[in-house]
């Protein structure tokens, strides 16, 4: 069997041909234009869609991977950040005053999961999402600095978060 795969490689691919291996990033799904944000509409970002051309892109969203429906309520900390929430404190309710937080442990494992299944070691996300914010999130209704539930769990787990202002020179980022 190898060796039959290796004649058969050698005659698709020829030696003389260089594979290039693109490097694999985790994105927010709703960055990449798809419409799974809270109330149904996405974020598209145009230069993260540009990174298509030199990175393999995943498309993640990780409160649909918790089993949350779209659109849904927004969520927003009652207390704390994501750190909290991951050591199991249900610090995440949502418009109608339900506790959510438990949806979005599981969606963050979910998205863990998938960067061990593709070796990923970097992740853009979608700044201010109580799931993605890598710098801030709504504690109630004030923005303040923190991170999201999915955004913590891959940091913890060494890889390289950033939003998506922090792919942006520093004059071309939003406020
Ligand atoms: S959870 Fe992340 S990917 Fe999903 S809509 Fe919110 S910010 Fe976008």
């Amino acid at each position: 069997m190898l060796s039959f795969l290796s004649i058969f490689v050698d005659i698709i691919l020829p030696s003389r041909w260089v594979i290039t291996v693109k490097e694999t990033i985790l994105v927010s799904a709703c960055l990449l234009g798809l419409r799974c944000c809270y109330n149904g509409c996405n974020n598209t970002d145009q230069p993260v869609l540009d990174l298509r051309d030199k990175y393999i892109l995943i498309p993640v969203c990780p409160e649909q991977l918790g089993g949350l429906q779209t659109p849904r309520p927004p969520s927003f900390f009652i207390k704390g950040d994501g750190s909290q929430t991951l050591e199991g404190i249900d610090n995440l309710i949502n418009d109608q005053n339900e506790n959510v937080s438990s949806h979005f442990r599981k969606g963050a494992e979910e998205a863990l999961k998938i960067c061990r299944l593709f070796n990923i070691k970097t992740a853009i996300l979608k700044e201010r999402s109580p799931s993605c914010g890598t710098h801030q999130i709504y504690l109630k209704e004030k923005l303040t600095k923190g991170m999201g539930v999915t955004a913590t769990i891959l940091k913890s787990n060494d890889i390289r978060i950033m939003s998506e202002n922090d792919i942006r020179r520093p004059d071309e980022r939003k406020n």
